[in-house]
């Protein structure tokens, strides 16, 4: 019971303050699935009502919380980081955070609108990570670089994520990591509640307010379904039938 203790309390919280989920349990009695453009349509609806900020005034998500999220992936997926410059390429600069033993850079996609700036040949100098899209895992990277590739689960329902990488949702963001050593996608369990609903796998954000998310479904969840680690006991997503 202790575990769905923090599901439960996310799924009270949004009854009682979230107006997209009031409206929808009360047309319902259930909170279906939500999609990502449902979600975007109706970001407004999704924000707690006891933080009532007009939404062109929302300060957005504190860049600390982004980098504490992407460091537990890390972590999930091998990847010390003291010591080590983290870059994630980003479609937007930020400035850089000091965190955790190490500093938290931004690089710009190549498909970011910019005047000029850095570029895919703006390469950092080890030793340092690199998160991003598959293009951008593969390198050539110097010596002491190392390219940590991110996916998404429409992607993994495609071809299985190699161990090491992490899952990122641009909408929800990053949620767990493929652990090396049994090679299953393993949740970030502090922060993300999966589980089968509507013959698909939805996400609940646990802590997140602005917006909140429950029972985000994400694009691929429906080749997905949550069970145990076999080796390590904790929550991670499976093939609903195994890659051949
Ligand atoms: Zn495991």
């Amino acid at each position: 019971m202790r575990l769905t203790q923090p599901y439960d309390r996310t799924v009270h919280r949004a009854l009682r303050t979230v107006p997209h989920y009031r409206e929808r349990y009360a047309a319902t009695g259930t909170l279906p699935p939500l999609t990502r453009d449902e979600a975007r349509l109706r970001r407004h609806l999704l924000m707690p009502l006891d933080a009532a900020l007009l939404p062109r005034r929302d300060p957005g998500r504190p860049p600390r919380d982004h980098v504490a999220e992407l460091r537990e992936a890390l972590r999930i997926a091998g990847h010390p980081v003291r010591g080590v410059d983290v870059y994630e390429v980003a479609r937007s600069l930020r400035d850089p955070v000091r965190a955790y033993g190490t500093t938290w850079r931004v690089l710009l996609d190549a498909t970011a609108e910019t005047d000029g700036g850095p570029t895919r040949r703006a390469l950092p100098e080890g030793p340092a990570l690199v998160v991003g899209d598959p293009g951008w895992a593969d390198g050539p990277y110097p010596d002491g670089v190392v390219g940590v590739a991110r996916f998404g689960l429409a992607a993994a329902a495609v071809a299985p994520p190699a161990p090491g990488s992490l899952w990122y949702e641009p909408w929800l963001g990053y949620l767990g990591a493929v652990a090396p050593d049994c090679g299953e996608l393993h949740l970030d369990t502090a922060r993300v509640h999966a589980r089968a609903l509507d013959g698909s796998t939805v996400l609940t954000l646990l802590r997140r307010r602005r917006p909140t998310f429950v029972h985000a479904e994400p694009e691929g969840g429906g080749a997905f379904r949550p069970e145990r680690c076999p080796r390590h006991g904790g929550p991670v997503l499976r093939p609903v039938r195994s890659p051949r």
